[in-house]
């Protein structure tokens, strides 16, 4: 598009966004090259199935600028926009994030989603600057590892379930058992291209306005709309030695789980779950191809007993068929662990099943039914000093009742977190703090009606306990939306400040984010 039609694009885009609230009567009226388009069911539907707020229109952008128009003009239209727009990949979020009610939600699943792989990497898995992938926003994970394993490549830091955009997932943080070693996504990445709330194409890094490329980063799609980010990759193993271990114990899963994040050199991969009853065991392993023989006593009604389970990878870069250097390492991990014995057991699959395992889970799911429900899921990051306190909260409240989810555990080591970034961690003294994932499923034509808002409820007080300033467990959510400005203040504690002043500097007319509720019009 040439600079005269772009300016006339612009003053259309404006002209009709300025009237969009109260004069048109649909979104598909024709307004320049990049129409508006009528919102599908899908703009208001979030994995969370809790949260249903309906856009006055989509944009599915061809280009950074088509977005930078649509802002340009909204941000410009003082004192405060006439639509907020959410930017949403593929809306796996839980509680309406990636919506905005009567604002445009911009489909990033439609920019460019080329995955470019630059340069080779160095022998012996080591990651160099000089390798890594420029990728479209709108890229879902799996595309971004199918597209990597063609050059031997892969990046570093993942998240469980790969059907995720790139986007979405560096916009809270993205962590999985590799983080302890890598940190999250979020820290692996060199460059971003972002539109900001002003309608400014910014391409960003640590030293080129780092501040822009901190605040996006966890920065809950407050600050710009990322379109390209540029990703750190390593050598991708052809296989992983994937193993599992059982314990009765919680002090002794958590002391195993903190030996095995001190083996970076050794260990690629931890994670771990609690193992509330057979279905636990059953579910979990839907991907993992062994089997195993563990059956213990659950106790009974008021008396439960529940075990642990701890998963730890090791990559195995043997071509030649042979595992003898994996299994030496597996065996010397194992020796120092104190689990139940006999009850560990391992299995060696493709590099691209272990990441992918949460696909089959899905696959399962759906199969019954299980997947498109409710998803009142709770996640908290605990610092050291108040996981077993949490883990009794989560007994005497969660697990009191029915339960229908799983309950993941791993330790994450503090210092692979940028603190520039905007993603909320707790203070942990020692460095380690936990994830806690309650990934509860609600079928109310199962549960009953209301059932939803029970568990959400009972979730809303264990946060409230769990995240209390001032002593105590010490926890903050990941992936929640905040009730109230209030409680996003106390979410952000000392780095609200600096929050705020990058929402003034990034998106001074508070278009973007509408969904998280941190900047709601009324205040
Ligand atoms: P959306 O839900 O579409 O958007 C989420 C938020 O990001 C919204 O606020 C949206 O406005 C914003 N956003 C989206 N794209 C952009 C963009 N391009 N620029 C700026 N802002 C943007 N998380 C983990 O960390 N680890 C896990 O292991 C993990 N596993 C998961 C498994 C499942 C089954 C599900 C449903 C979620 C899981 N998540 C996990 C959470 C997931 O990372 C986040 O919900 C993520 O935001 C989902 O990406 P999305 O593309 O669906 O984002």
């Amino acid at each position: 598009m040439d600079l005269k039609a772009l300016c006339m694009y612009a003053a259309v885009l404006a002209l009709f966004l300025c009237s969009a609230a109260t004069f048109i009567q649909s979104p598909t009226d024709v307004f320049g090259p990049v129409a508006l388009l009528e919102p599908t069911p899908s703009s208001a539907r979030d994995f969370g199935a809790v949260v249903s707020d309906a856009p006055f229109a989509i944009l599915r952008p061809g280009s950074s600028a088509d977005i930078a128009l649509l802002l340009g003009a909204l941000s410009s239209a003082p004192p405060r926009p006439r639509a907020t727009v959410a930017a949403r990949g593929v809306g796996h979020s839980l509680q309406g994030q990636a919506q905005a009610r009567d604002g445009i939600v911009v489909e990033t699943r439609s920019l460019p989603r080329t995955v470019v792989v630059v340069a080779a990497p160095r022998a012996g898995g080591e990651a160099t600057a000089c390798a890594y992938a420029d990728v479209g926003a709108g890229a879902l994970w799996v595309e971004v590892l199918e597209e990597c394993l063609k050059a031997g490549l892969a990046p570093l830091s993942w998240t469980d379930y790969l059907y995720l955009t790139v986007g979405g997932t560096l916009s809270n943080a993205g962590i999985s058992g590799q983080a302890f070693k890598h940190g999250p996504q979020i820290s692996n990445v060199l460059q971003l291209q972002v539109v900001t709330g002003n309608g400014e194409v910014v391409t960003c890094s640590r030293t080129k306005s780092p501040d822009l490329f901190f605040a996006v980063l966890g920065g809950l799609g407050q600050f710009g709309i990322i379109t390209r980010a540029r990703i750190l990759l390593q050598e991708a193993p052809p296989k992983v030695r994937w193993v599992r271990a059982f314990y009765e114990s919680f002090e002794t899963f958590t002391k195993d789980q903190e030996l095995l994040i001190s083996m970076p050199e050794q260990v690629d991969y931890v994670e771990g779950f609690m193992v509330l009853d057979e279905h636990s065991i059953r579910s979990s392993s839907v991907a993992f191809p062994a089997s195993i023989d563990f059956s213990p006593d659950f106790g009974s009604e008021g008396r439960k007993k529940v075990y642990y389970c701890i998963e730890f990878a090791v990559h195995d870069f043997q071509q030649d068929g042979s595992s003898s250097s994996v299994d030496n390492v597996v065996e010397l991990v194992a020796g120092e662990m104190s689990h139940m014995r006999p009850h560990m057991y391992s299995v060696e699959v493709s590099y691209f099943d272990f990441l992918n395992r949460v696909r089959m889970e899905e696959e399962s799911l759906r199969s019954q039914g299980l997947w498109d429900v409710a998803h009142p899921w709770l996640n908290m990051f605990v610092p050291k000093h108040g996981v077993a306190q949490l883990k009794d909260l989560l007994m005497d409240t969660v697990l009191a009742g029915d339960f229908q989810g799983a309950i993941l555990v791993y330790p994450l080591l503090t210092d692979k977190w940028d603190g520039n970034t905007s993603a909320v961690i707790p203070s942990a003294p020692g460095g380690v703090m936990y994830i806690f994932s309650v990934l509860r499923s609600a079928d109310p034509s199962r549960c009953g009606r209301g059932c939803v808002e029970e568990i959400l409820e009972q979730h809303r007080r264990v946060a409230d306990e769990a995240c209390r300033a001032g002593g105590g467990i010490g926890a903050k959510q990941y992936l929640a939306r905040q009730p109230t400005q209030a409680h996003w203040r106390s979410h952000f504690g000392p780095t609200w400040d600096r929050f705020l002043a990058r929402k003034a500097r990034y998106d001074p007319v508070r278009v973007l984010g509408p969904g998280q509720g941190i900047f709601p019009w009324t205040d």
